[in-house]
């Protein structure tokens, strides 16, 4: 039998226990319970099958920006299944979609990052990226630079390759990553690890520990260091100030390739088109994902300076994908660009929507629970603490402070996540200021239920 939304929930949910398997997901768990079932979107809210309309606050997985059931999306997707639904991009041919996109990449992307070569999501991106710095600088006749420096609790993807170039130690244990080549530093967590520093001085003494790591693996051995300019799903981490000019002084110094992924930050998240603007960084690649389409068909890319591209094609890349520039999600990434840009959602998150969030985000420190509130445009953090004033974490035992306040928002229908005891945020792109209330409430009250 084939389900419809209108089937039991009970129904859907045994089915789904039965045969699907769920993404970092604890089996036992969604046996005890089973998994919410998800009908119908519209805007920011979500319809369960039991009639509940849920606020979403994490924009699917950071990737909703322009909101659910635009129709033009629908229909840019069903124009391009008619006209050619499929057709690679290999072996000397292209397509109009492609072409369009990745020109319109082009003109959006900062400096000249003006060359995309498509994925169909992230990680498939930033595998990419690892082969292609390599690539870079074998071409350039320095073999030996191999390997990529990147951050503990860094996410780059669920691939091998880009699972080893995140810094995920609960992954790291499971299916043989980190692979060789690839070293992590710190990251600049001032309200975790930040002791009894300035905010300004760990963020430099975070940052040297990438020009400790170069010196550690000696230069000459080093391709690139890859960061997101706001670590997402880390738990929204935000860099002191101080952090990220140093690290483009490091890169620059010791002409090291800069790989910003941008696969949260992109596309509007952090109030600029590119988290890079927002941190003042230059990198020479950029990996873009998420946003891009607005979550509504898989794509991803990297984005490449000239210099890089210009290096990589003068050899045969081998390299590629059956879906990289799919034509239907080109399409549709291009009418979600077109969307972004004609109806100013990123300039309402920058001037309108964005600072009224961060100022109702801020006043949940007035919270008992809650000890700090970090937000970068439409992504924010709040830190949950037993003590504000020393920051301190809470006690194993008790350390599921955050778990249980993701669990009462869930029942309040609001989607917010938790990493550890850090609630985060990431609506889309276009919620109002009423929903933005909505939103606040929600999430005092279960932090109420969870204190
Ligand atoms: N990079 C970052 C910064 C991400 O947040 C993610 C996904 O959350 C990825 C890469 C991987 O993207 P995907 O899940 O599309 O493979």
């Amino acid at each position: 039998t084939i389900l419809t939304p209108n089937s039991p929930t009970a129904e859907l949910q045994r089915a789904d226990a039965a045969h699907h398997m769920h993404p970092f997901t604890h089996g036992q768990g969604l046996n005890d319970r089973g998994a919410r079932v998800i009908t119908r979107a519209e805007g920011c809210w979500l319809n369960d099958s039991e009639g509940n309309r849920i606020l979403d606050a994490m924009a699917g997985l950071w990737c909703v920006n322009i909101g659910y059931g635009r129709r033009e999306l629908a229909q840019a997707a069903a124009r391009q299944m008619e006209e050619l639904p499929y057709y690679n991009t290999f072996f000397q041919t292209t397509h109009v979609p492609a072409i369009n996109l990745a020109a319109r990449i082009a003109e959006l992307a900062p400096g000249d990052l003006n060359h995309v070569f498509f994925a169909s999501s992230g990680s498939e991106a930033n595998d990419t990226n690892l082969r292609l710095v390599r690539t870079y600088w074998a071409e350039k006749g320095q073999p030996e630079r191999q390997w990529v420096i990147s951050r503990w609790n860094a996410y780059h993807g669920s691939s091998v390759g880009s699972g080893s170039l995140g810094g995920m130690k609960g992954m790291h244990t499971q299916g043989g990553m980190p692979i060789p080549g690839i070293a992590h530093i710190d990251q600049p967590d001032w309200w975790s690890e930040g002791g009894d520093m300035t905010p300004e001085d760990f963020g430099r003494a975070r940052a040297k520990q990438l020009e400790d790591k170069i010196l550690e693996l000696g230069p000459e051995n080093v391709a690139a260091f890859i960061a997101e300019p706001v670590q997402g799903a880390g738990g929204v981490i935000v860099a002191p100030d101080t952090y990220w000019p140093e690290v483009q002084k490091i890169v620059d110094k010791y002409g090291i390739l800069l790989i910003a992924d941008e696969v949260i930050c992109g596309f509007g998240r952090t109030g600029r088109w590119f988290g890079s603007e927002t941190v003042g960084i230059r990198p020479d690649i950029m990996t873009i994902a998420k946003g891009l389409s607005s979550g509504y068909q898989p794509i991803g890319g990297s984005v490449l300076s000239d210099e890089v591209a210009s290096v990589i094609s003068g050899t045969e890349f081998n390299h590629g994908y059956t879906y990289s520039g799919h034509p239907v999600a080109c399409a549709v990434a291009l009418e979600n660009l077109r969307i972004l840009d004609e109806e100013g959602v990123v300039d309402r998150v920058a001037s309108d929507t964005g600072p009224y969030l961060k100022e109702r985000f801020e006043s949940l420190t007035d919270h008992p629970l809650v000890g700090e509130a970090k937000i970068v445009g439409m992504m924010g953090s709040l830190a949950l603490t037993p003590d504000k004033a020393s920051r301190a974490a809470f006690a194993s035992e008790a350390g599921t402070v955050g778990y249980i306040t993701r669990e009462r928002c869930f029942a309040n229908n609001l989607i917010m996540r938790h990493v550890g005891d850090r609630m985060i945020i990431s609506p889309p792109l276009v919620i109002s200021r009423e929903e933005i209330d909505v939103l606040i409430e929600r999430a005092w009250q279960s932090l109420d239920e969870a204190h």
